[in-house]
């Protein structure tokens, strides 16, 4: 049976559902479609936290930290070719998304340090747990309170046009049964394409073969149904690989571990980078080691200190050793050269400065065991290209006109992110710009 909405959401994710939040809110009829048979996308799986600068929480703990240097970390970290008005907008913004999140009871008020990053400026619940599940949670519990409906097992197949304009969206139900959602306006918040290998491989072909770190509905349909009425994409070619994700599942470990104190060791027992480097730059030193593959070591101190840490463990990701000698033989490796390693890496912290690889923020001693070592691979992550949005999440045409009833928001769209995605900055991408479509989208209906 066909529907009638003011506005349709294709994609509940974190920006789907910010966006259906912002809507309902200002009015609007408003209902979600949603492929899988569950809700919150990638966004589940979203493990580290939000980046934001000059937040309450940071001065809290005594974080000194500016929007500034926020937006010029993540430059460098997207090698200069992040679009500049829409990284300015998210940066501007990503204070009150963690406000928004928190007044539904979010809890965010942890800060800690992350790849890419000058400052400690990615928010985390207080326990250190990952922050995906927390603000799906959140934000469907305010859509139940709004009576917003999610379809679920609905995918958008097609946009509908009617003078140059988008006015809703064709779709299949789970028995593949078509229906029509008539709409004045239409946001996509499809996510990326990180699991459509053929789409992965038409855009990169060296990444043929890559696992991925996406769940199975980032196949990038609402990119393709963008081109058909006409969007121009943006840095389509844009693909990040995560530096530490399980060699057999794809499943990610957290950046936070890295930041937290955790190091990396190749098969040799040795260190090869400064572990707090960009995701790429990360990525590219362990494919140079023996079977492209590094060990993650942590001690028992952190997993006392990090739910997240502990839940790895507790799932079966990490081999155990009571002391170096132990764990070396556990994993086959040379036991004197991970002693020497982390025997030079602990005179490093005490001495607050690793002469070796410059890593900065020396937090762990990494002294005293038992020890735990994760085996870890790059795998396909985070898609940074994809649809051209202005600021106001309008989908942009080749010559820079708007499609009319046409919003685009998160992981589907290109240029926030530019050439590389700091950890920490998906999320603050998702609110906020899933809040701006809402906001945009209900204010420009006729
Ligand atoms: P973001 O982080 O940008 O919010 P997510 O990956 O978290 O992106 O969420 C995107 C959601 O959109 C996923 O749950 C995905 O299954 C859904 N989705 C993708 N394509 C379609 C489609 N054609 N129809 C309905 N839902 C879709």
């Amino acid at each position: 049976e066909d529907l009638n909405v003011d506005i349709v959401i294709v994609g509940s994710g974190g920006a789907g559902l910010s966006a259906a939040i912002e809507a309902k809110e200002a009015g609007k009829s408003v209902v979600i479609l949603e492929q899988m048979p569950i809700i919150g996308g990638n966004t589940n799986r979203a493990t580290g936290g939000l980046n934001a600068a000059e937040t309450t929480i940071q001065e809290e703990n005594g974080i000194k930290d500016s929007k500034q240097t926020f937006y010029e970390d993540t430059l460098k970290g997207g090698h200069d070719i992040n679009d500049p008005e829409l990284l300015r907008t998210l940066v501007d913004h990503a204070p009150d998304a963690i406000y928004w999140l928190n007044d539904m009871g979010a809890g965010i008020s942890r800060v800690s340090l992350s790849g890419g990053a000058t400052n400690p400026r990615i928010h985390t619940p207080a326990d250190g747990s990952a922050i995906g599940p927390v603000v799906v949670n959140v934000l469907s519990q305010k859509l139940k309170e709004l009576e917003v409906d999610i379809l679920l097992n609905s995918k958008a197949v097609k946009l509908i046009e009617q003078d140059g304009a988008v006015v809703g969206v064709e779709a299949i139900d789970k028995n593949e049964n078509p229906f029509k959602v008539n709409a004045k306006a239409v946001i996509l918040a499809t996510g990326g394409f990180g699991a459509n290998s053929e789409m992965v491989v038409q855009y990169r072909p060296e990444l043929e073969g890559f696992s991925t770190t996406n769940h199975a509905g980032a196949t990038g349909s609402g990119i393709v149904m963008a081109q058909e009425v006409g969007a121009d994409l943006m840095q389509i070619e844009q693909i990040q690989i995560h530096p530490t994700t399980d060699p057999e599942s794809g499943y990610m470990f957290t950046e936070g571990l890295r930041g937290d104190g955790a190091i990396l060791v190749n098969k040799e027992g040795k260190r090869f980078t400064n572990e707090l480097l960009t995701r790429d730059v990360v990525s590219q030193n362990i494919l140079k080691q023996t079977d492209k593959m590094a060990y993650l070591i942590t001690n028992q101190e952190m997993v006392d200190e990090n739910a997240s840490l502990a839940k790895y463990i507790k799932e079966g990701y990490a081999t155990k050793g009571d002391d170096l000698s132990l764990l070396a033989s556990e994993l086959g490796i040379d036991a004197a050269a991970l002693e020497a390693t982390l025997k030079t890496y602990t005179q490093y912290v005490k001495d607050g400065k690793d002469t070796e690889f410059e890593r900065a923020h020396l937090t762990q001693s990494l002294e005293a065991g038992p020890y735990y070592a994760i085996p870890v691979t790059p795998g396909i992550h985070h898609t940074m290209g994809g649809v051209k949005i202005d600021t106001k999440t309008h989908v942009l045409k080749p010559d820079g006109h708007a499609i009319a009833g046409l919003y685009a928001a998160g992981e589907i769209t290109g240029g926030v992110h530019g050439g590389n995605r700091i950890g920490g900055n998906a999320v603050a991408d998702i609110i906020v710009f899933g809040r701006i479509a809402g906001q945009t989208a209900a204010a420009e209906l006729k």
